[in-house]
């Protein structure tokens, strides 16, 4: 048995930005930060950061007066600004830290500028995703949502010729093109980013796990299941005809091998969601080689540079707390 590892795989550059955001306020605040929503699709992500002193909630009307807020990778509508702004409004001194993706900004921008001018919004992405309800909240009475080919081929518009869309940041990248090429035949003068808005991490790690699948005999994905681009992984390796397995954890993956344990000859694909720690794959590594793999490679895949600080004020209230010790 030999296990390949892809590359890239793991935090993007949105991800680690969020996480570190949460942690320097923690740093500089002290706890309790409040978080709206996980900050990353991640059960261990959102555990280790509990530990550290923050309290994750859905609901704004859940936070404290005087707290320090975070919100989340994923964005937030601007209702959720407008209930901060309320309470701040009665004297509730909320402060927030915004650690929504640049990415995912983009994508709000897009939505807002569209609607200024008149458009009719075409959102692809998956109903009741977070993501989806920060973006399709810039413009709700604009915004038409298609999460499949079957709604991109049966959504109607008012003005054909007044029509945009945008996707979420996440998405699988052929199903997306199938519904792009769709609503493109539908509506010939449809304005829209010239590639899909799926962004460079998502697109990256599914080409990666194709890779993976051109010589697997199947592939894990460590990562959560509520974690929108971790899914698209495994369905990716899916429908490249490779059997396939989203794996939260080490644990997970001793149960499921207990059923389910490939031939002693297989080659082993790995790979992890984009908000999933390199601890757990480690781990589910380990677990391989207790099974007697010994032989653990990683595809050569492209190099990664993007990176996204986290807001300069934060950084400089960090460095002065620091430099203060
Ligand atoms: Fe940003 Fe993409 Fe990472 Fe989401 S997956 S946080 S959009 S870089």
């Amino acid at each position: 048995m030999r296990v390949v590892v892809a590359r890239p795989r793991g935090f993007c550059a949105g991800v680690d930005r969020a996480i570190e955001i949460v942690e320097l306020a923690l740093a500089s605040y002290g706890s309790p930060v409040y978080v709206r929503h996980a900050i990353v699709h991640n059960k261990h992500v959102v555990h280790t950061l509990e530990v550290k002193g923050a309290v994750f909630v859905e609901e704004i009307s859940d936070i404290p007066d005087d707290s320090m807020v975070v919100f989340s990778a994923h964005g937030v509508s601007p209702a959720v600004w407008q209930e901060i702004e309320e309470r701040n409004n009665t004297g509730a001194n909320l402060e927030v830290i915004d650690a929504t993706c640049p990415l995912v900004t983009k994508v709000h921008m897009e939505v807002r500028k569209y609607s200024k001018d008149g458009y009719e919004i075409i959102l692809v992405g998956h109903r009741g995703h977070v993501e989806v309800l920060g973006t399709s909240g810039e413009a709700p009475e604009h915004v038409l949502l298609v999460s499949t080919a079957q709604d991109a081929e049966r959504v109607t518009v008012s003005d054909p010729s007044k029509v945009a869309y945008v996707t979420q940041t996440t998405l699988s990248l052929d199903d997306t093109s199938e519904i792009v090429d769709i609503l493109r035949k539908r509506f010939p003068q449809i304005r829209g980013p010239k590639k899909p808005d799926i962004c460079y991490a998502t697109q990256n790690r599914q080409d990666a796990v194709k890779e993976l699948a051109s010589f697997c005999d199947v592939i894990y994905i460590v990562g959560s299941e509520e974690s929108s681009n971790t899914k698209r992984l495994v369905e990716t390796a899916i429908l490249c005809g490779v059997p396939a397995r989203l794996v939260e954890n080490a644990e997970a993956l001793k149960d499921i091998l207990e059923k389910d344990r490939p031939r002693d000859n297989a080659v082993i694909g790995l790979s992890s969601g984009a908000s999933t720690p390199e601890t757990l794959v480690n781990e589910v590594i380990e677990i391989f080689r207790t099974l007697g793999v010994e032989r653990v490679e990683e595809l050569k895949g492209v190099e990664e540079i993007i990176q996204f600080p986290p807001p300069r004020s934060l950084r400089e209230i960090s460095k002065g707390e620091k430099d203060g010790e």
